[in-house]
């Protein structure tokens, strides 16, 4: 029987793949999925509490609970420079994943093409293919990650629909610069095309770099859509709450498609979240330094191998450049490197081919994630001292 050949085109998330195996090996350290292992804020788990408690456990406003939109609307005020109605633009989702393909599926048709920057978070791929587009991918180059102008204009044409933008990114830590949005918002307008864009690392930054929404850039209040979640900024990657925001046209679309994959997003945590978002400015800072200190104890353990790391600026991964490694080892593809890795020091990470439309462009990069207790960066760079190259 011929099964959906649709799903047939896409494999399951190697990111989830390498969890899974890190489970089964004893004592491992899993620096393959993005998720903290330590605990959430306790005045938010407090709050999910009292709303379960206070039976806020039936369906949810379908587009989202209104404490919830109000306190979105009032924090992109302030953090995006973004202007929003919580009736008539924002959608919220079960986590960014949803906010993802309900955006897809409510503004693009078969044959439509969508520009995914590659190295991409995995899911885009498949994304596109659910809801019917081609996707049409531009590299960003190593070391900076750089967008080359040229590249981009040829992959905009007159069947581009979308183009999608993941800043701060997963992999690269790449932070995407105003030049690099106008660019893009330039573009955009020239095709008839809208900017959906992922910004759920929006407050893991690091050397004073700036977060830029492209819907707050002059002309693309109506052609972005912005997509947000408490995953990573809340560190509550299980509860599953996260959001769209668009204009009134998009977003009534966004909306339809939303209620009929999921109805809506867990009511108590939605009131939870709705909390979280009203936290203190301070938390924020807490957080960028804290992300700090990971990032730059991840980076010393990743120096002294050779593993090549590339510094991110944004989001909790960091890429290595593993060639020399692997020629070395005769280790020829990025998965075969991250089974070597697991299997020597019991570290799980991400073969850098999983962010790449042909595997074979990834082979030599694999990511590490950060997201840790200094504890377990600790761990990590004793167990990384195996590698050490004088
Ligand atoms: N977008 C990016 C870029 C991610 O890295 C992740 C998770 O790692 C997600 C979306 C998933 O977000 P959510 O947990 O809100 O569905």
């Amino acid at each position: 029987m011929q099964l959906s050949r649709v799903a047939e085109q896409f494999t399951e998330s190697v990111i989830r793949e390498m969890t899974r195996r890190a489970k089964q090996h004893p004592g491992s350290i899993n620096l393959a999925q993005g998720f903290p292992d330590f605990p959430a804020p306790a005045e938010i788990k407090q709050a999910a509490i009292e709303a379960i408690q206070q039976d806020v456990n039936q369906y949810a406003i379908t587009w989202g609970s209104k404490n919830l939109r109000d306190a979105i609307v009032a924090k992109v005020k302030w953090y995006n420079g973004m202007d929003l109605n919580p009736e008539k633009n924002v959608t919220v989702t079960c986590g960014a994943t949803e906010a993802m393909i309900s955006a897809m599926k409510a503004v693009v048709n078969p044959g439509d093409e969508v520009i995914i920057f590659e190295p991409f978070y995995e899911n885009y791929g498949p994304d596109c293919l659910l809801s019917g587009a081609t996707p049409r991918y531009v590299r960003l180059h190593a070391p900076d990650w750089e967008i080359d102008r040229t590249e981009l204009e040829h992959a905009f044409n007159e069947n581009t629909k979308a183009v999608i933008i993941n800043t701060p990114n997963n992999p690269t830590g790449k932070v995407y610069t105003r030049e690099e949005l106008e660019a893009i918002a330039g573009l955009c307008e020239r095709y008839d095309a809208i900017a959906i864009t992922d910004e759920i690392y929006e407050h893991i930054l690091y050397d004073g770099c700036q977060h830029i929404s492209i819907a707050s850039l002059p002309g693309m209040e109506d052609r972005s859509i912005t997509i947000n979640s408490i995953s990573k900024t809340f560190s509550l990657t299980g509860w599953r709450v996260g959001w769209a925001l668009a204009c009134d046209r998009i977003t009534a679309e966004v909306k339809k498609v939303h209620d009929f994959l999921t109805v809506g997003a867990p009511a108590p945590l939605q009131e939870a979240a709705a909390f979280a978002l009203q936290m203190p400015e301070k938390y924020y800072a807490d957080l960028q330094a804290s992300y700090t200190q990971m990032r730059d104890n991840m980076l010393s353990a990743l120096e002294p191998t050779p593993f090549h790391p590339f510094k991110p600026f944004g989001a909790y991964y960091i890429m290595c450049d593993c060639t020399d490694f692997m020629q070395e080892q005769d280790l020829d593809t990025a998965f075969d490197f991250s089974l070597y890795l697991l299997d020597k020091t019991g570290i799980a990470t991400v073969p850098g081919s999983s962010f790449y439309a042909n595997p074979k462009d990834g082979h030599k990069y694999t990511r590490f994630c950060f997201c840790k207790k200094l504890e377990t960066l600790e761990a990590v760079q004793e167990r990384l001292q195996y590698f050490k190259v004088d």
